[in-house]
């Protein structure tokens, strides 16, 4: 719930970024667009020349990483962050970082489905993208992509081209409004100096085609190198193009390869070449191994894919969570609580949703009405009250299922409360709520459960 408070209203959050965005292309005509590039070139295992302007733009880098702490964005678990810096160890090429940078690895409180590099070596990881992948093989592609970025100096690259700093430009408005939560997104438009925000922009959200696939082949050649599946980056690709909550727009991933076209030029290259051989049984236990180190912040996850209202991505993440670990009580417990608000959503996007007028239907939803609202219009339609009857025997099955594997799991018997007050049964909820209350009687959210309670009719 730290989420729900750095979340600004989304009013004030467009008012803002209008404004930033304003201050900002009044700094960029008055500071000139082009920089004194130096005639050189930039490829790799070359000396890097930075001018004076990318050695402050680096500054804001090391600003930046400060800020997402501040603002209470960087999830910290020393288990995972050790996990992350030793996957990284294995899969940057041997040897010292390269000027002005230091590999860090962090895990930031984010659901959509990203990560990024900052120019400076700050390698994050949302929790969103932890929660979705599926083993150790997929995470060191990950890392393998953006640290190319980083050893290839693309952000600095891209910064020096006039096309580029205006492709930015458009996006910085769409990503701030569109990223669920807009957590990385707002700070980089509220916070950063003005001629630092299109740097960043780029870094982390367009990179050019061509600097895209340079850095999938890197981390493809790295997997063909190291005890990892190279096969792996195929899925990945597939599991990052996965949109369960339809909220992809155009102009922000515009930029990116398409998915068939990534998956046909790291095919061919792996076609190309033979791979180390890696046994079975190693690659199964870096599955276990992954999906251990990842149980926490995928719980932590799907908390931020509440609170942002995305309920088929959290359905999908609890279930991998149970299917992970069966005996869990809370991953059972998520899996209910998933089934209980997607409510009257269909478990799978329906055709009209997808449709370029459904999706943007969806947003405006979002975006206008409140949860209580949203799940009224749609209760509204033969199609909502149909799925909410599938969800609401889904999710007292899995509320059962996870008080059996642990009968004082309180957060069951709180789910289940919701879910009977909700269904209209307003004994049943009462008992629940009591049970909540008695198991966890320094619950932080005891009085709005004691109010729900007094508010139930009593038999
Ligand atoms: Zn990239």
């Amino acid at each position: 719930m730290i989420r729900q408070e750095a979340i600004m209203s989304e009013k004030n959050k467009t008012l803002l970024v209008i404004r930033a965005f304003i201050f900002f292309l009044f700094a960029l005509v008055s500071t000139g667009l082009s920089q004194n590039v130096p005639a050189q070139n930039t490829q790799k295992n070359e000396p890097f020349a930075f001018t004076k302007v990318e050695l402050s733009l680096l500054e804001q880098c090391d600003l930046l990483d400060r800020r997402f702490e501040k603002e209470g964005l960087v999830y910290t678990d020393e288990a995972l962050n050790a996990y992350l810096a030793q996957i990284g160890k294995s899969i940057i090429p041997p040897g010292e970082p390269p000027e002005h940078v230091q590999w860090r690895f962090r895990v930031l409180r984010d659901p959509a489905t990203n990560a990024f590099a900052l120019p400076n070596g700050s390698i994050y990881l949302h929790s969103g993208i932890l929660s979705s992948l599926e083993n150790e093989s997929q995470l060191a592609a990950v890392i393998g992509h953006e640290v190319a970025h980083v050893l290839g100096r693309h952000s600095y690259k891209e910064n020096r081209s006039y096309r580029k700093k205006i492709a930015a430009i458009n996006v910085i408005g769409t990503v701030a409004r569109s990223v669920p939560g807009g957590g990385v997104a707002s700070v980089i438009a509220l916070g950063a100096a003005s001629t630092a925000r299109i740097f960043l922009t780029i870094s982390i959200y367009h990179h050019s085609q061509d600097l895209e696939r340079e850095a999938d082949l890197f981390a493809a050649e790295r997997l063909l190198d190291s005890n990892y599946d190279p096969k792996e980056m195929l899925a990945l690709f597939k599991l990052l193009d996965r949109d369960y909550d339809v909220e992809q727009i155009e102009p922000f991933y515009s930029d990116h390869p398409k998915l068939q076209e990534r998956i046909a030029y790291v095919d061919q290259l792996l076609k190309s070449k033979s791979p180390n051989a890696v046994s079975v049984e190693s690659l199964a236990a870096a599955r276990t191994r992954y999906l251990m180190m990842t149980e926490k912040i995928s719980r932590h996850d799907i908390q931020l894919n509440f609170d942002n209202r995305r309920y088929r991505t959290a359905l999908a993440r609890s279930q991998k969570l149970v299917n992970f670990n069966p005996n869990s009580s809370e991953n059972m417990c998520y899996l209910a609580d998933s089934y209980r608000l997607l409510g009257p959503n269909t478990m799978e996007p329906t055709g009209e949703e997808l449709s370029p007028d459904g999706r943007k239907k969806l947003l405006e939803m979002k975006r206008k009405l409140t949860p209580d609202e949203e799940e009224r219009t749609r209760m509204e339609t033969a199609a909502g009250q149909s799925a909410w009857k599938t969800n609401r025997a889904d999710a007292e099955e899995q509320y059962r299922k996870a008080l059996e594997l642990d009968a004082y799991n309180a957060v069951a018997h709180r789910g289940l409360g919701m879910l009977y007050e909700r269904m209209e049964k307003p004994q049943q909820a009462i008992e629940e709520y009591r049970k909540y209350l008695e198991l966890k009687p320094d619950a932080s959210d005891r009085m709005i459960i004691q109010r729900r309670l007094d508010a139930l009719p009593l038999k």
